[in-house]
């Protein structure tokens, strides 16, 4: 075995695709100490720059004092307090549907949602694109996964019309968390609507961000629970916590609570943390500045990227990936950006597709206009170091 596993991290390395820890010194936010070093960070989840907080850091610690620091249990024994009852239900109020159920992680969200809904003999669609965790709980649950090319509304239909068997689930990111563009979900909802096909939307990198309120980019399109019975959001991300949730009607939340094993067979998040991601959604709501921010800190990077000859991806939200192609190349430009002082990583197969190497460039609202002036600058001196 250990000689299967020399060999394997000897291929990666040789194939520029070794993956290492950098250890933070500070916390999440532009400015972060990194290896000793520091750096201006441009790769974060932290879109609306809340991990930082000190606002919900102070409710983490009020909810470590009301709740102390573990929950003890999992949910359906004796670990659901009031404090995550109180955001099950606060969530539901700011998306409008009936209700909501807490996962401890995003990725145990899609796991359980998946398996606990299909049976042997269904089907399930998936985007090629989506996330790992939407996959992964493709191949682990017991209906048959068909992958449907990126963002096409023919494939996605061609595999409706060729497989009718079963219950049918139409599975995709809202917000494509490697190349930032956003599902055609009018589309998507309205064939689902027509093949009465369950659709399921998973808006880690919405949420907090598109939609009115931050609702996210179902919102955003316009489409209510109705039109995407199933809705995954989570709170690591935008809201600058940890944890997940699934939203949508009373039927399908009972259906998860007695099904999904990741939500049954584990440990309920502590309670302070739903107190601290409540403190989260409040702001969220209320500070629409940070969205307004955000966005004006996309379109000035967007504009400066294109000036300068960058090859960018048509994305309108934070996410924003530069193509570079393969791995070596990502691999010099994001250590030469460290070299010049910024953290961007670079972003390789697996988790893009061969050949689509990538810097991802991700912006916050707690970044500052010059920040993103001085990210532009460091990339246009590597392209013309890279080109003589
Ligand atoms: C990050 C992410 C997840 C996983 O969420 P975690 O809470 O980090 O486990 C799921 N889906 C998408 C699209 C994501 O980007």
């Amino acid at each position: 075995m250990e000689q299967r596993w020399s060999a394997r991290l000897a291929e990666r390395k040789a194939q520029h695709l070794y993956r290492r820890c950098r250890v933070a010194d500070s916390p999440q936010g532009p400015r972060m100490l990194i290896d000793g070093k520091p750096l201006l960070a441009f790769c974060s989840n932290d879109y609306l720059g809340l991990a930082g907080d000190e606002r919900i850091a102070k409710a983490l610690k009020q909810g470590v004092d009301r709740w102390g620091s573990g929950s003890g249990a999992a949910h359906l024994v004796n670990g659901h307090s009031l404090a995550h009852q109180a955001l099950e239900d606060e969530l539901a109020d700011w998306l409008g549907r009936e209700r909501v159920l807490l996962f401890s992680t995003g990725y145990m969200a899609n796991l359980g949602i998946i398996t606990g809904l299909l049976e042997r003999g269904d089907q399930l669609f998936e985007d090629r694109l989506n996330h790992a965790s939407l996959i992964d709980a493709g191949l682990l649950g017991n209906a048959r996964l068909h992958r449907y090319r990126h963002s096409d509304m023919q494939s996605l239909r061609r595999q409706l019309a060729a497989f009718p068997e079963g219950m049918r689930m139409v599975a995709s990111d809202g917000v494509f968390s490697m190349d930032g563009d956003i599902a055609l979900l009018g589309e998507m909802a309205s064939i689902c609507s027509s093949e009465q096909v369950l659709l399921m939307v998973d808006d880690a990198h919405g949420l907090g961000v598109l939609g009115r309120d931050g609702r996210g980019c179902v919102d955003e399109a316009g489409l209510t629970q109705s039109d995407v019975p199933v809705l995954m959001g989570t709170l690591g991300k935008a809201f600058g916590v940890a944890g997940a949730f699934v939203a949508g009607s009373e039927l399908l939340i009972e259906t998860l609570i007695q099904q999904a094993r990741s939500y049954i067979y584990t440990t309920a998040m502590p309670a302070a943390l739903a107190e601290a991601a409540r403190a989260s959604l409040r702001i969220v709501r209320e500070e629409r500045w940070r969205r307004d921010k955000l966005e004006a800190l996309m379109w000035r990077f967007r504009e400066g990227a294109e000036t300068i000859g960058l090859s960018l991806m048509p994305s309108r939200t934070p996410i924003q990936p530069i193509l570079l192609g393969e791995p070596e190349k990502a691999v010099t430009w994001s250590r030469r950006l460290e070299e010049l002082g910024f953290l961007v990583t670079a972003i390789r197969p697996p988790t893009v597709p061969t050949g689509q190497a990538r810097l991802r460039v991700t912006l916050s609202a707690a970044h500052e206009e010059s920040q993103v002036d001085s990210l532009l600058q460091a990339l246009s001196a590597i392209q013309e170091e890279q080109a003589a």
